[in-house]
């Protein structure tokens, strides 16, 4: 997606040949435009599969989770993180570490949100390892649903995330590939 490509070009910030920062149009400062263009990619990409829901976690894949559901007309589930005092209701939940807070979190769907009749989409932000990824993937197994893609805004391949989602059978989609952050440079494949 040329659109992404050049917005990463202009305000891509290479924290470490591992970490790109796009804070001021997806993780902290949100580009709605931008956000808004990506769910109508997603949406074109995924819609003869048919998705009955669209699942991501939260905090950073909500927007352009948001903008796919918006597009497909389908409604968003987004995992949350730790249980809240509002949640008191039966839970999927998975045990994944965060990649960039360095730390274990559980994620959860309640149960009311996902059962074996939806065909569910997966859209994040990010790819690196695929552990996000394939919690919500598991989730989506124990609920009994179909996974029936998953889409990324950026993936980097030179880490493992996508191609191990692709070996298990997953469709994956991403707008943007990364093959290399060494030495500040955003090289793209
Ligand atoms: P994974 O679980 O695939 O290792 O990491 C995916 C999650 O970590 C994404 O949801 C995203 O929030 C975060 N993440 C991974 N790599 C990056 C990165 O290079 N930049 C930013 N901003 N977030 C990342």
């Amino acid at each position: 997606m040329n659109l992404l490509k050049k917005r990463i070009e202009e305000v891509g910030d290479v924290v470490t040949d591992g970490v790109l920062r796009l804070d001021s149009i997806l993780n902290h400062q949100v580009d709605p435009e931008l956000i808004m263009a990506m769910g109508r990619e997603f949406a074109v990409r995924f819609k003869d599969s048919a998705p009955t829901k669209v699942v991501t976690v939260e905090s950073s894949g909500i927007p352009i989770a948001f903008a796919t559901a918006l597009e497909l007309g389908v409604p968003l589930i987004f995992a949350r993180r730790k249980k809240s005092v509002t949640m008191s209701e039966q839970v999927y939940e998975e045990r994944v570490p965060s990649f960039t807070k360095g730390i274990v979190t559980d994620i959860m769907i309640s149960t009311n949100y996902l059962n074996s009749e939806d065909r569910v989409l997966i859209i994040d932000d990010f790819i690196a390892n695929g552990d996000a990824a394939r919690g919500l993937v598991r989730i989506v197994a124990k609920a009994g649903a179909e996974l029936v893609g998953i889409g990324i805004a950026v993936e980097k391949s030179f880490q493992q995330g996508g191609s191990s989602l692709r070996e298990m059978g997953c469709r994956v989609e991403s707008l943007a590939k990364i093959a290399s952050l060494t030495n500040g440079k955003i090289v793209f494949d």
